[in-house]
């Protein structure tokens, strides 16, 4: 095998480089992290008229000529910048899963939508009482025939619905049987965050991060709004976590842990005089961080292969967010050791090391382990599906 980056790739690394020069601008980083919400719209609004979110997609649901190499490459421009776009993240799940499970019409009707930014998804899924048992959720969807259109009311309360506050649509899974099996009574549905009766609050957390609660008031939704069958919610969710574990996900912040450990090594000293970068130890933990990111990349690669091949990795995926989120945390505690006492200044503290962005992503490492799926439920489908170990939890 070849791990070093096609020409092609490099060309597009290039031409992303210089794409992201010319229009990010440094205040949008600022706006993230003081407002903490990792979506910003303006952006999303250029990435769309480029037709770098089309890149990939099929010309008859909007796609663009744009490769999606380059799409790729600007995203992964972006992290190091400090952009996050966790709102199109979640949005492409939500369109790959429309895509795989959607009626003609609603492929119609959503992905240029999508393509064309004026679409953002937030998932609702995870309510105050489940989270990884999701299947549990109690949010009720209740089908009315005498609203013009047909459709359904909503009531309900989901929880850390991330980037809701910019979202034009929150993707909730409904209860919509409440005498079948659990996994048996959901539904899906698109529900517009300008609804009647929608509301949010915020939820501050660790890592910076604003997500919310979001709330349901008899929130009524055309059955068009409808995704999958109804009572048929759970192979829908299946696709949906599929892509929330890697295929659908954004350009990773990870790979600049290494990168922005040795800069920083480099130039520092330490009290008795001696430089970082001598030290053997911190070399063998910034060698082994660096590893571990080129070993993420291969995880990462094997899953947009077999996606690319129309294969849903499921397996793949656990694997790659489980090695992704348990990775980060042993980095960003190995970059504080390293660092030392200026290891702790916030991003904007003054004489903050990489501009703080080592600490903060000390904390936002904290969560990766639980959100998309805990670590614990990622271990139990590696067990039971990869290595064919029993099942060891109720149904
Ligand atoms: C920052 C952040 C953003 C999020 N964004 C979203 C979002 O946009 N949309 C959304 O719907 N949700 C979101 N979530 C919610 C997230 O998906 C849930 O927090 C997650 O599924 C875990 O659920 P829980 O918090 O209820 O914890 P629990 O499910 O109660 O888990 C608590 C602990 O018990 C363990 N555990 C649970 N079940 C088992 C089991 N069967 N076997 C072994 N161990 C088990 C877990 O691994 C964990 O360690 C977000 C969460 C965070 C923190």
């Amino acid at each position: 095998m070849d791990f070093s980056e096609s020409d092609d790739l490099a060309a597009h690394r290039e031409a992303a480089r210089a794409w992201a020069d010319a229009h990010v601008r440094p205040e949008w980083a600022a706006e993230q992290r003081r407002s903490g919400c990792h979506q910003t719209m303006d952006l999303h609004a250029l990435l769309a008229r480029d037709g770098i979110l089309g890149a990939g997609w099929p010309a008859e649901y909007g796609g663009s000529s744009v490769d999606p190499g380059f799409a790729r490459a600007v995203f992964d421009e972006l992290a190091p910048r400090g952009l996050l776009s966790d709102g199109w993240a979640t949005t492409l799940m939500v369109a790959h899963t429309i895509s795989h499970v959607g009626t003609e019409e609603q492929k119609c009707a959503y992905l240029p939508a999508v393509l064309r930014g004026e679409m953002v998804i937030a998932l609702g899924y995870s309510e105050p009482d489940s989270g990884s048992d999701v299947a549990s959720a109690k949010t009720t969807a209740v089908r009315v025939a005498d609203s013009a259109p047909a459709g359904w009311v909503i009531n309900g309360q989901k929880m850390f619905t991330s980037t809701a506050q910019v979202a034009s649509h929150v993707f909730v899974l409904a209860r919509t049987n409440a005498d079948a099996p659990k996994h048996k009574g959901l539904t899906l549905f698109l529900v517009p965050t300008a609804s009647p009766g929608f509301e949010l609050r915020p939820i501050h957390t660790l890592g910076g991060q604003v997500t919310n609660a979001t709330f349901y008031s008899d929130v009524l939704v055309p059955d068009s709004a409808r995704i999958g069958g109804v009572d048929a919610g759970w192979p829908v969710m299946k696709v949906a976590l599929v892509y929330e574990r890697g295929v659908g996900g954004a350009a990773s912040l990870e790979q600049t842990v290494s990168r922005d450990l040795a800069a920083w090594a480099r130039g520092a000293w330490r009290p008795d005089g001696s430089a970082v970068f001598d030290d053997p130890l911190v070399l063998e933990r910034i060698g082994r961080i660096a590893v571990d990111e080129a070993v993420l990349g291969v995880l990462d690669a094997q899953m947009r292969w077999l996606a690319g091949k129309g294969q849903l990795p499921q397996v793949e995926g656990s694997m790659r967010k489980l090695f992704w989120s348990e990775s980060a945390q042993r980095h960003y505690s190995d970059a504080l050791d390293i660092l030392g006492a200026v290891g702790v200044l916030a991003p904007d503290a003054l004489g903050a090391p990489v501009a703080g962005r080592l600490e903060q992503g000390f904390r936002a490492a904290v969560v990766t382990t639980v959100y998309g799926g805990a670590s614990e439920i990622l271990r139990e489908i590696i067990a039971e599906r990869r290595l064919g170990l029993p099942r060891n939890r109720p149904r």
